[in-house]
């Protein structure tokens, strides 16, 4: 049996930057990183440019080799853990090893999600995930062969650019009445569906396949209205699901995800968890749920690392923001932007649809709790600091932040008057509104 102090059962962002976060702490005690995968650490986000061939495999690691022996740090990859015996501290890998710990992370991340549906198993499917995923569907991504995308959210919406972008022919079916429909308003999701529209994606919102058929050599999805969509390439892009195979026996607490507190402690003593595999109050929303999003495992990472080092612990702030682009067509939501008719709330809305131009506010209880930017971004980073922080607001200065008026400006700036200035003098020519525009760009508190 080989014995390390600290444990890190993997190693995306959040097992990075708790295994980070722990030698900035200890540089001493023994360290053991387990990768399930065979290749280095990587970038989830970046397969999608492996795929299209922007970047090498190897270009997507997230750390070179060096810098984990540098560290002090025994990177095990293509060996996943396999078991917890938590009453006595130890992990078993695949290989039938055994590993007794002192601190355990599992920082197991999240799994695609398969949907039940009939025939699935008598065609070639894909996900878009791994680079082993990127490594099958690249000799069937050719130009000319006829892709189907299942699910238009953020993954979706990646596979469908990359694979138009090589060529293919794509079709794209979403179930619900909208594409992205968990950051989206129904107004925000029209403008980007027809972007993806415009730009040759064969769009189909509001449709389920039902079944799968193969016929012959050839491959096609059956929808609920009757219609038959042929394809070479299928990649399902469902969802994703926090991988919790580990903690079920190890007697942990998980609802839909590992339920950690503040320093993400598992119910379990001395095991802990961070990032994709773990449920987190959404204090938006009023409820749990994943936080799937980098910066948010990255943070976790980081403060399960310091609190297993016995260090103090940052607090965990969620960043629920998105930035993404459609096409060349810029979209920024934050906060709980998905949903269509807020009850009780101050909603705010700008448009001009010829441009295509949109923006929304929803302020709840005197707060704001969500926001949209289609096409013009401008701003969202001070709207960012307002959600952030709960900035009470009344409805007369929530206004305001709407116009390219002085009242807005002028709240902000007594706001954040050091941060807006930026320690400069401005010039007496200048006027509060140039210098909000020049300071408060949409990146500067985002
Ligand atoms: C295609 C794609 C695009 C994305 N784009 C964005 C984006 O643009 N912006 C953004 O914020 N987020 C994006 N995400 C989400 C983001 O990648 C995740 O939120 C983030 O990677 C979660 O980090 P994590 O460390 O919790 O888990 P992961 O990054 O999933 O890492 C978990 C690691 O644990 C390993 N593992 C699992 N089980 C075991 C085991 N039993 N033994 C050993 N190792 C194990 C896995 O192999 C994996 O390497 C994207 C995700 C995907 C799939």
């Amino acid at each position: 049996m080989k014995q390390t102090y600290y444990a890190i059962v993997g190693a995306g962002p959040a097992g990075i930057a708790a295994a980070e976060a722990i030698r900035t702490a200890d540089s001493g005690k023994p360290l053991m990183l387990f990768n399930g995968e065979n290749t280095p650490p990587y970038c989830r986000p970046l397969v999608v440019e492996a795929l299209t061939g922007e970047r090498r495999l190897s270009d997507i690691t997230l750390r070179d080799v060096a810098w984990y022996e540098a560290q002090g740090i025994t990177l095990s990859n293509g060996n996943p853990v396999v078991g917890i015996d938590a009453e006595a501290r130890q992990i078993r890998l695949e290989s039938g090893d055994t590993v007794a710990y002192e601190k355990l992370l599992l920082a197991t991340g999240s799994v695609p999600f398969v949907p039940p549906i009939p025939g699935l198993s008598e065609v070639p499917a894909h996900t878009l995930y791994c680079t082993r995923d990127v490594e099958s569907l690249r000799p069937l991504c050719q130009p000319g062969a006829r892709a189907l995308v299942l699910g238009i959210g953020l993954i979706g919406l990646q596979a469908l650019t990359a694979l138009k972008g090589m060529g293919l022919h794509v079709t794209a079916v979403e179930a619900r009445k909208k594409v992205l429909p968990l950051i989206l308003d129904r107004e925000a999701a029209d403008l980007a569906g027809r972007r993806i529209e415009a730009n040759g994606v064969d769009l189909r919102i509001g449709t389920k396949v039902v079944e799968f058929v193969r016929n012959g050599a050839g491959f096609s999805a059956v929808t609920d209205g009757g219609d038959s969509i042929p394809f070479d390439v299928l990649i399902l892009a469902t969802g994703m699901k926090p991988d919790k195979s580990l903690f079920e026996n190890a007697g942990i607490s998980v609802k839909g995800g590992v339920q950690v507190s503040p320093a993400m402690e598992t119910s379990v003593p001395g095991i802990y968890a961070a990032g994709d595999v773990t449920e987190y109050p959404n204090w938006v929303e009023g409820r749990n749920e994943v936080h799937a999003h980098w910066l948010n495992a990255t943070r976790q990472g980081r403060i399960a690392g310091q609190s297993m080092a016995g260090v103090a612990a940052e607090t965990y702030e969620p960043v629920y923001l998105n930035s993404l682009s459609i096409f060349g067509l810029p979209i920024i939501t934050m906060g709980c932007s998905r949903i269509d008719e807020p009850k009780d709330a101050l909603v705010l809305v700008d448009r001009v649809a010829q441009r295509p131009w949109y923006r929304r506010l929803i302020v709840k209880d005197g707060k704001l709790v969500a926001a949209t930017f289609v096409n013009d971004v401008e701003g969202a980073g001070a709207l960012q600091y307002l959600l952030r922080e709960q900035v009470p607001l009344t409805d007369d200065v929530a206004r305001s932040l709407f116009v390219d008026g002085a009242a807005g400006v002028q709240f902000m700036d007594s706001l954040h008057r050091e941060a807006v200035r930026g320690g400069l003098e401005w010039p007496e020519s200048m006027d509060l509104i140039d210098k909000f525009k020049k300071n408060m760009s949409h990146t500067r508190w985002a």
